[in-house]
């Protein structure tokens, strides 16, 4: 979505802006995520002003995407819901300080700081795309469940334990690591690194 600069005023103008399971792709792909299933495209709703010479952006989205629970592996559509807000000021003459936001800024007149709340911009118009991508990606959950109270998987054999209850309960927690399905829950969680 590219947002004309000039055209707007002290009064917030309203926009609103649908990115659908194709755009997501094309974002992902670009940012190495892994792409995720958009089971309801993403609607973006923004509110934008200028304050002097800075303008403000504020707005929110939501959208459905198929994740994975984190603990038994179903697949389950989360709903994404969430506010943004913006603040960009003139670039002028500034020079970023690494090359992404150089490039960023070259490319879609917006580059954002360290918090993703503010930024500059260079230009009168800005491609909020890129933006909008990192608010979703910022927006889904680190470790989806797919129910609060989901059992997961036994470490032992594996079974869903939301299914059925198995028969390793009495197991010590020395001899549980022997099996491979824990050794894999184990490096599960290390590479969640929780
Ligand atoms: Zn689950
Ligand atoms: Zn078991």
């Amino acid at each position: 979505m590219k947002l004309i600069l000039d055209r707007l005023t002290g009064t917030p103008s309203t926009f609103d802006y649908e990115a659908s399971a194709a755009w997501w792709r094309d974002r992902a792909r670009e940012a190495r995520d892994e792409p995720l299933e958009v089971l309801q495209p993403f609607q973006f709703l923004l509110r934008a002003h200028r304050m002097g010479e800075d303008v403000l952006c504020e707005g929110s989205f939501e959208g459905e995407v198929r994740v994975e629970c984190s603990r038994c592996g179903s697949r389950y559509p989360h709903t994404l819901r969430e506010a943004f807000r913006l603040a960009l000021e003139p670039a002028r003459n500034r020079i970023p300080a690494d090359p992404e936001s150089v490039e960023a800024l070259t490319r879609s007149g917006l580059c954002l700081g360290d918090e993703i709340e503010a930024g500059w911009f260079r230009g009168t118009e800005i491609e909020l795309d890129a933006y909008f991508a990192e608010l979703v990606a910022l927006g889904l959950p680190v470790q989806p469940v797919c129910r609060e109270d989901c059992r997961g998987l036994c470490r032992v054999c594996g079974a869903d334990r939301n299914a059925a209850e198995c028969d390793c309960a009495g197991i010590a927690e020395g001899e549980e690591r022997e099996s491979p399905f824990a050794v894999l829950a184990t490096l599960r969680d290390e590479l969640q690194g929780d």
